[in-house]
């Protein structure tokens, strides 16, 4: 079997001035958002072609999934790949984990059938990295992947008989931090008779279901599958509605639980919620989104604060897995966002400004005492 070939920045004189400039445009690209390492691997005789994005590792190894994906273009799988990077190195700070942020791609269909080849040779790729970068499942990949990267290299969690799947731990930190927007904004975290309107019943939205209902919550929910929708309205009497009306209902409590990007120009005008508090990832559209959350008076809960819980599951594997000891630490999310929204009202900024702030300085405030005691 012919060597991986690894990619290397050299300035060899064969090279074009294009290649140059590309070269140029990618320290440009790590530049830009101070990532600390990227590795490439192209593996000729599987096919596997793999990017794996260091951000930052001041509060230890970066832990970050690897995603599986047909992208259009190799830049695109680059910067998709750092921009992952970055926002776990955010997550992981924020939620009190000795955890830095990476993330891995490797390019191509994932619904490939043959699939050893690909995630050993990744497996490889995770083991040269020497522990500075841990992989687990991401879109794409699945618990049968991480088996077949566990075989190349202990740096993977997420295995079968471990942690497992992730979303009640993700939900009940959800849960947490709906409690604490509650006390934020009314001065009470009681959800017994407070409205929430749930968006997408899937693994998180069902098990966040359970826990608001158990409190008396009364529930509105929508989901494009009318499957998962029924389940939550039998099991926890929620009122169905159609998935665009959810943005216009009456409710105290938004919680987003299916896609990303629908905070936007569209959407945020029609809310008549006091606060945003779900577990879907990315659920801004655009920054500007989270400062027009702020005008309109809504409390926000940042999302990659507040759905930690599933990073929180996945770290505790690391440490020796208990679900006790992984809903303990995720149900911190609670103290965290009143920090949170503590900083964004002394420092009068917007809360998911505060998040990133938070994040800045723990991993600053670290960072400072190494360089002072040995
Ligand atoms: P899931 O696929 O089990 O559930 C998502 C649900 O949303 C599905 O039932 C789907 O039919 C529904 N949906 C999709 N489009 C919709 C629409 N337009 N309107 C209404 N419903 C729609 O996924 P999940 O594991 O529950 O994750 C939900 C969200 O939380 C995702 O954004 C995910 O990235 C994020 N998240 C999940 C975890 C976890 O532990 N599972 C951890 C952190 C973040």
């Amino acid at each position: 079997m012919k060597a991986p070939v690894k990619s290397s920045a050299s300035s060899s004189p064969a090279i074009s001035r294009a290649k140059k400039e590309e070269a140029t445009a990618l320290f440009a690209l790590l530049e830009e958002h101070e990532h600390e390492q990227v590795s490439l691997v192209y593996e000729p005789s599987s096919g596997y072609r793999g990017i794996i994005a260091i951000h930052d590792t001041t509060l230890g190894p970066a832990l970050g999934g690897t995603r599986f994906w047909n992208y259009s273009n190799d830049r695109e799988a680059l910067i998709d790949c750092l921009r992952l990077a970055r926002g776990m190195t955010y997550k992981a700070a924020v939620a009190g984990l000795n955890l830095g942020g990476g993330k891995s791609v490797i390019i191509g269909d994932n619904k490939i059938r043959n699939r050893e080849p690909i995630f050993r040779a990744h497996g490889r790729h995770v083991k040269a990295l020497g522990g500075r970068y841990i992989t687990a499942e991401d879109v794409g990949t699945s618990v049968g992947d991480m088996e077949f990267i566990k075989a190349e290299t202990d740096h993977v969690t997420g295995l079968i008989g471990k942690s497992g799947d992730p979303s009640p731990v993700t939900a009940f930190g959800v849960y947490r931090g709906i409690k604490a927007c509650a006390r934020h904004r009314y001065g009470d975290d009681a959800l017994g008779g407070k409205t929430v309107a749930i968006q997408g019943c899937g693994h998180v939205g069902y098990f966040l279901a359970d826990l608001l209902s158990k409190e008396g919550a009364q529930l509105i929910a929508t989901d494009i599958d009318q499957g998962k929708l029924k389940a939550v309205v039998d099991d926890f009497r929620a009122r169905p509605v159609a998935p665009d009306a959810i943005y216009g209902v009456e409710a105290n409590i938004f919680a987003p639980c299916a896609l990303g990007g629908i905070l936007n120009d569209q959407t945020i005008p029609e809310l008549k919620v006091d606060i945003i508090a779900g577990g879907a990832n990315n659920q801004l559209a655009e920054e500007r989104h989270g400062d027009m959350l702020e005008e309109k008076g809504l409390t926000y809960a940042p999302d990659y604060v507040i759905n930690a819980g599933g990073l929180v599951n996945v770290n505790a594997e690391l440490e020796g897995w208990t679900m006790e000891r992984a809903r303990n630490k995720a149900g911190e999310i609670y103290e965290t966002l009143l920090m949170l929204f503590e900083i964004a009202a002394d420092e009068s900024m917007p809360s998911y400004r505060a998040a990133d702030r938070l994040a800045e300085r723990r991993i600053a405030a670290i960072a400072k005492v190494r360089q002072n005691f040995v």
